[in-house]
C-alpha cells in the first residue's frame, strides 16, 4: 500500500521550521503532498507564485536524497478535501508548543469527523527550531532584521526584494 502524506500550510514564507518538518515526513511516506493555502480574504505577503517557487527549490534536493515523491498543490477550501484529491490519507502537521496543541488538535478532531478516512499525524517541532514561525518572520523582516537563521537562503533573498528595508 502506497502512503501519501498532506502537509498543508501558508508558508508564508517557507521556514526552516517547515522544512525540518518535510524533511522528517519524507521518512513516513512514499509521496508527500505540500499544500499551499491561497484562501480568498487573506492578503499574503508572498504571492502564491512565489511561495510555490521557493518551496520547490528547497524541497527538490530533500525529496531526491529521501528517494520520496513530492507533489506542491494550492488549495483554497478545506484541507480534507485538497487532502483527499490529492490522495492522500494522512495530514502531517507540526506541532511547536500548547498553542499549536490546542488549535491543532480541535483541527484534527474536526477534520477526522468532516473526513474519517485521513488520520492527522503530529510530528513535534525540533527544539532548534521550536520558536521560528512565519509571523515572526515576517514581522523581523518589516522591520529589517536579519532573519537569515530562520529560513532558508533563497527564502531570505526573495523577503528582500519584497520587503526593501531587510538588510
Ligand atoms: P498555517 O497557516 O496552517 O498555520 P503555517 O505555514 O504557519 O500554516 O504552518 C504549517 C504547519 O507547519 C503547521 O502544522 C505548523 O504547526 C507547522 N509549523 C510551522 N512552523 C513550524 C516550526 N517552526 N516547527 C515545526 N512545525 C512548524
Amino acid at each position: 500500500m502506497t502512503h501519501t502524506g498532506f502537509y498543508p500550510g501558508s508558508f508564508d514564507p517557507l521556514t526552516n521550521g517547515h522544512v525540518d518538518i518535510v524533511t522528517r515526513a519524507l521518512g513516513l511516506v512514499d509521496r508527500l503532498v505540500i499544500g499551499i493555502g491561497v484562501h480568498a480574504g487573506k492578503t499574503p505577503l508572498l504571492t502564491a507564485d512565489t511561495r510555490r517557487q521557493l518551496i520547490e527549490g528547497v524541497i527538490a534536493p530533500l525529496a531526491k536524497a529521501a528517494g520520496t515523491d513530492v507533489d506542491l498543490v494550492e488549495f483554497d477550501g478545506l484541507v480534507v478535501d485538497a487532502a483527499r484529491q490529492a490522495g492522500a490519507t494522512m495530514l502531517i502537521r507540526g506541532l511547536r508548543d500548547t498553542t499549536d496543541f490546542d488549535y491543532e488538535t480541535r483541527m484534527a478532531n474536526m477534520n477526522h469527523t468532516l473526513a474519517p478516512d485521513i488520520e492527522t499525524i503530529f510530528l513535534a517541532a525540533s527544539p532548534a527550531m521550536s520558536f521560528i514561525s512565519s509571523t515572526l518572520v515576517r514581522q523581523i523582516a518589516a522591520m529589517g532584521g536579519d532573519v537569515s537563521g530562520f529560513v532558508p537562503s533563497p527564502v531570505v533573498t526573495a523577503l528582500k526584494e519584497t520587503m526593501p528595508l531587510q538588510k
